[in-house]
């Protein structure tokens, strides 16, 4: 299943495991879980710290999961992670081996402060440029902590799911059998969702602030350019976006801004936070705005945020764009016709 060249550098990987891991399959009998079986035995032949097991009796077959021997294993791959998930693969394998993980402190320690249940399913294709990075977040806070489950599912191999819960995009994720979330979303995006306590923590902090002059709602190019206009006026700035970025965050190539050939969404997303920290805007990333109410006699329009906080200014420009419809009936080949619209420039 692996060729010489991958067997090589996953072996040097797996030389970082520091604990034993065990896959555990669930398979039947089809082609693709002779591929999964194939792969599990590479995976194992590479490392004494790696044993595998096929008598696992997950609903999803062919699936396999990555834990520790004799703990209930929190991630699960529903599908062959090849293409762009074989990352996802050695990251899992590696961090529940208790390899660290290459992300800030204040992130695992809020990972670790998660109290609940979170069973994350997240749909995926293997071509997609987006699902790596959820996945690899997901996966990461199964690692950290024991509340949290993470199952990646190949829609290719799992099309009926995609028809019965109408998944339009992948990456599309599910949180105890609810919809969580669509596209790109860093680990940070994921935490700020879930994290009931980190919001009302912010909450407080957002009540506190002095009315604007100006408040923009959206951190995608239109609020970003109106963020950078309002402050280099000298007024009073403030940027409240859901997500900094905005729809560019999904797109990989973009070839249509002038003056600048070809460039990528992340790397344009990145530019625009750059510019628009240049200026005094205080930006409030990871706020979804609920309400918008009109000026009273203070002549102070009130925007309300899902945690509970109130933002006040003089002046509030809407620049919330566009996002994809959450659910529509669809078939597996919507979702990869979708994820094959983020890696290409339309
Ligand atoms: C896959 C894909 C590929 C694309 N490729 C190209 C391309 O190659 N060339 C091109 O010109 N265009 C492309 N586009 C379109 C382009 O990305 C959009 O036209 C552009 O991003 C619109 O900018 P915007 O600021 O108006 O809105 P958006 O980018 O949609 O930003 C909206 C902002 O508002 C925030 N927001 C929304 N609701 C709320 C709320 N309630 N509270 C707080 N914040 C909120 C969002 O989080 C976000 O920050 C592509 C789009 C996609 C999805």
């Amino acid at each position: 299943m692996l060729d010489t060249a991958i067997k090589t550098q996953l072996s040097a990987y797996l030389e970082k495991l520091q604990a034993p891991i065990e896959l555990v399959a669930s398979l039947d009998g089809s082609d693709a879980a002779r591929q999964m079986r194939e792969l599990l035995a590479d995976i194992a032949a590479l490392s004494p710290k790696v044993s595998v097991r096929e008598n696992g009796d997950d609903a999803r077959k062919p699936s396999f999961s990555v834990g520790r021997p004799g703990e209930a294993a929190r991630i699960r791959f529903a599908g062959i992670p090849m293409g762009h998930e074989f990352t996802s693969l050695v990251l899992a394998l590696l961090q529940t081996g208790g390899h660290p993980p290459k992300v800030d402190a204040a992130v695992i320690e809020q990972i670790k402060g998660l109290t609940g249940t979170y069973r994350f399913e997240t749909y995926i294709s293997l071509s997609c440029h987006n699902c790596p990075d959820v996945v690899q977040g997901l996966n990461l806070m199964a690692v950290i902590n024991p509340g949290v489950e993470s199952v990646m599912i190949d829609g290719a191999l799992y099309q009926d799911e995609v028809s019965a819960r109408q998944i339009m995009a992948v990456p599309t994720v599910m949180l105890n059998g609810e919809s969580f979330g669509q596209g790109r979303m860093t680990i940070e995006e994921i935490l700020a969702k879930v994290d009931t306590g980190a919001s009302a923590r912010d909450a407080e902090k957002l009540d506190a602030k002095d009315a604007y002059d100006v408040l923009v709602v959206g951190g995608g190019p239109a609020g970003s350019a109106a963020a950078i206009y309002a402050a280099r006026k000298g007024i009073r700035t403030g940027l409240v976006a859901e997500r900094f970025g905005g729809q560019v965050l999904d797109t990989l190539g973009i070839e249509n801004f002038i003056s600048v050939q070809r460039t990528e969404g992340p790397k344009l997303a990145m530019a625009l936070e750059q510019h628009v920290k240049e200026y005094e805007v205080d930006i409030m990333n990871l706020q979804r705005a609920e309400a918008l109410i009109p000026a009273g006699e203070d002549g102070l329009a009130q925007v309300r945020l899902a945690n509970g906080a109130t933002l006040k200014a003089k002046s509030v420009i809407l620049a919330t764009g566009a996002r994809w419809r959450p659910r529509a009936s669809a078939s597996a080949r919507t979702a990869t016709a979708r994820c094959s619209r983020a890696s290409a420039s339309p």
